[in-house]
């Protein structure tokens, strides 16, 4: 994919905010500090288009990215923050449910879980929302530097296991430090977004 432009549109809090074209979306879920702002950086060739911090439970907003003109990434607001007050964690539900609800746009959710880790009860909750929703329930498995090759296949099997994922679900491994996965994603979200 030959990125010739990437911009923040808007990191918006109220649905009166998202972008009013008819430009379609691929919007990423995942715990807090999983790794989507560096997966959006990574997949589009800048260090710092989506902000990404090592402490999570940052605001939760709703952004989106347009990229060349032709489509949007959206990164929806992370989940799993301990520290995060009740009336937070309402708030992104209403937001969540708002936004998954409603957006036309919206053409693909995809789940990002750490390779690292068994999906945690939240991830299993989002990825089963993700399928009621009528979405592929397409993975990614953020990280994957992180864990020696030889321990790989047994992680995947064990995201999948644990998620309830079907034999033709698909799961791609990414490595935002070390870029392994991204031509494999790329490939596919061409195949989504049929740019
Ligand atoms: P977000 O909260 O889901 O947007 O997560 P971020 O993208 O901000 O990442 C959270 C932390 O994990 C940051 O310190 C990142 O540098 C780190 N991180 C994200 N992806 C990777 C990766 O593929 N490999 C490694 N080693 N670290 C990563």
């Amino acid at each position: 994919m030959k990125i010739k432009s990437a911009e923040i549109v808007i990191s918006a809090v109220k649905m009166e905010q998202y972008p009013k074209d008819d430009l379609p979306e691929i919007a990423l879920a995942g715990r807090s500090n999983v790794g989507k702002s560096s997966l959006i950086n990574l997949l589009v060739n800048r260090r710092k288009l989506a902000r990404t911090s090592s402490s999570p439970g940052k605001t939760q907003t709703i952004n989106f990215y347009d990229i060349n003109g032709q489509f949007r990434f959206v990164d929806l607001p992370g989940y799993g923050y301990a520290k995060v007050s009740k009336a937070s964690k309402e708030q992104w539900g209403k937001m969540m449910d708002l936004y998954l609800n409603n957006r036309k746009n919206l053409i693909e959710v995809i789940q990002l879980v750490d390779i690292r880790h068994a999906p945690t009860q939240q991830d299993k909750h989002m990825y089963s929302w993700i399928k009621h929703f009528g979405f592929n329930g397409i993975v990614i498995a953020t990280k994957l530097d992180k864990i020696k090759r030889g321990q790989r296949q047994k992680q995947l099997n064990l995201i999948r296991k644990e998620l309830n994922m079907n034999s033709e679900d698909i799961i791609i491994p990414v490595s935002s430090e070390s870029r392994e996965g991204k031509e494999e994603l790329w490939e596919l979200l061409t195949e989504v977004f049929r740019v």
